[in-house]
C-alpha cells in the first residue's frame, strides 16, 4: 500500500516553504494572542514552530497589530525561528498594508478573505490594492473563502439564478458553487493584475465535514492552484479533533490538499500547539508524512490484569516523544518507527513482529515474561522492575542503526 499521490498543482514559495507541486503537505497553525503585543505573539509563534507548525498565521486587524509585525519579525529572528509567517486580513487589509510597509515586508504571505474586502465597487479597488502591494514586496497571497462571510452579494445573485432554474439545486449546493466561484474569480482578478500564478494558495473553509469534501472536490475540479485545507470552526476536545480528521483525510487520500490546517479550540490550559499535533497525526496516520515514531497499542482487555501493559504504553510513549527532537538532528528516519506494545499472546507476537520493535507483554495466566522482537525476530524476553528500561535501551539501539 502506497500513501496517496498528491494532486498536480502550482507550487508557491512561502519563504524557504514550498506548498503545492508535489511538495510534502505542510502543517500550519494560527496563533491566539493579540498580535499588537509582540512578546507574547512572537512567543506562542515561537512555540507554534517548535511544535512542527511550518507556516504560521497571525491576525492582523488593527493598526497596532500592524505596527507590531515587524517587532514579532525581529523577536523570532533573534530566536532563531526562520518560521513563515501569514498576515490574516479582513475588512482593512488594504489600509494596513499601505499605511505600514515595514508589516507588509515582515510578512511572508498575506490572507485575502474576498467576502470581507468591501462592498461593489470598493471591493475590487481594496482587492487590488491588496494584490498590488502583493507584488511590490513580491509575496505570495492565499485567498481564502470562508462559508461565514461568503461574498454576499456573490451568493444573492446565485441563489436567484438558482430559482430561475428549470431544476434548481438546494441552498447548500449553491452554497458551496458560490464559494468556488468566489475564490476561483478572485484568483483569476488576481493574475489579471499581474500577480504570478505561482504566488496564490487557494482555500474554502466551512465547518460541515460533508460540506467540506464537497467544495473541496469541486474546487479541486476547477483550479490547479495550490489548496490550503481546513475545516473551519471545527470546535473543542474529542469533537474538533475527529471531525477534523474525518473530513480531511477523505480529501488527502483523494490527493487534495497541499496544506492544512486543524482549527481546534483550545479548552482553558491547554496548549495552542495541540492542532499541530493533530495535523501530524493525521497526515502521519495516512502514510503521506511521518512526523513522530509510532506506538501500535492494543486497546486492552480483560486479559490484562495489571496497569503495567498501560503504563508501559504510556512511557514508551513519552520517551519517544522526548527522544524524537533528538534523533530529528541525528537519525531523522527514527520518525518512520513503528513500535508495538500489546497486552497478551493472543495478538502480542502477531503485532510485535510485524512491528521495528515489538513487546508483547504477559496477560492472565501467562507466565510473567515478555517477548521483545526486532525487525520480526525474538531478540530478548524481559521481566522485572527493569523492563521499561530495558526496552527502551533495546529502541535506542534500533533507531542508532537506522
Ligand atoms: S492483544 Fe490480548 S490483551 Fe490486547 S486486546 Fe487483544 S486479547 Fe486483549
Amino acid at each position: 500500500m502506497h500513501a496517496p499521490q498528491r494532486r498536480s498543482t502550482i507550487p508557491v514559495r512561502i519563504r524557504d516553504v514550498v506548498v503545492g507541486g508535489g511538495a510534502p503537505v505542510a502543517v500550519q497553525s494560527m496563533t491566539n494572542t493579540d498580535t499588537a503585543d509582540a512578546a507574547s505573539t512572537s512567543a506562542q509563534v515561537a512555540e507554534l514552530f517548535l511544535a512542527g507548525s511550518e507556516l504560521v498565521r497571525i491576525t492582523v486587524n488593527t493598526r497596532e497589530a500592524a505596527a507590531a509585525v515587524p517587532e514579532i519579525r525581529t523577536r523570532l529572528s533573534d530566536l532563531g525561528h526562520d518560521v513563515p509567517l501569514i498576515g490574516d486580513f479582513h475588512y482593512n487589509g488594504h489600509l494596513l498594508l499601505r499605511e505600514f510597509p515595514a508589516c507588509a515586508e515582515a510578512l511572508d504571505k498575506y490572507r485575502i478573505n474576498p467576502g470581507n474586502v468591501g462592498k461593489g465597487a470598493s471591493h475590487d479597488k481594496n482587492f487590488a490594492t491588496m494584490i498590488e502591494v502583493a507584488k511590490e514586496h513580491g509575496r505570495p497571497v492565499r485567498i481564502g473563502v470562508n462559508a461565514g462571510s461568503l461574498d454576499q452579494e456573490l451568493l444573492a445573485r446565485l441563489m436567484d439564478d438558482n430559482a430561475r432554474a428549470g431544476s434548481p439545486r438546494t441552498a447548500d449546493e449553491v452554497l458551496l458553487e458560490a464559494m468556488v466561484q468566489s475564490a476561483c474569480d478572485s484568483a483569476r482578478a488576481a493574475v489579471e493584475l499581474g500577480l504570478p500564478e505561482d504566488a496564490i494558495v487557494i482555500s474554502c473553509k466551512i465547518s460541515k465535514v460533508q460540506h467540506l469534501v464537497a467544495v473541496y472536490r469541486l474546487l479541486a475540479s476547477r483550479t490547479r492552484h495550490a489548496l490550503h485545507l481546513g475545516l473551519t470552526e471545527a470546535g473543542m476536545g474529542n469533537k474538533g479533533v475527529v471531525a477534523s480528521a474525518a473530513g480531511l483525510a477523505v480529501l488527502l487520500q483523494e490527493g487534495i490538499g497541499d496544506t492544512i490546517r486543524v482549527s481546534l479550540t483550545p479548552r482553558p490550559g491547554e496548549p495552542r500547539t495541540e492542532e499541530v499535533r493533530v495535523a501530524q497525526q493525521i497526515l502521519q496516520s495516512l502514510e503521506i508524512r511521518p512526523f513522530l515514531p509510532q506506538v501500535t497499542a492494543c486497546p486492552g482487555c480483560g486479559r490484562t490484569t495489571s496497569t503495567l501493559f498501560q503504563e508501559l504504553a504510556q512511557s514508551i510513549e513519552r520517551f519517544l516523544h522526548e527522544r524524537m527532537p533528538v534523533w530529528k538532528a541525528i537519525k531523522p528516519r527514527a520518525a518512520e518507527l513503528q513500535v508495538a506494545v500489546m497486552g497478551c499472546v493472543v495478538n502480542g507476537p502477531g503485532e510485535s513482529k510485524a512491528a521495528h520493535v515489538g513487546i508483547s507483554l504477559p496477560g492472565t495466566g501467562e507466565a510473567p515474561r515478555a517477548p521483545v522482537y526486532v525487525d520480526g525476530v525474538k531478540v530478548a524476553t524481559l521481566e522485572g522492575p527493569s523492563l521499561a528500561r530495558e526496552f527502551q535501551r533495546i529502541v535506542e539501539e534500533y533507531v542508532a542503526r537506522m
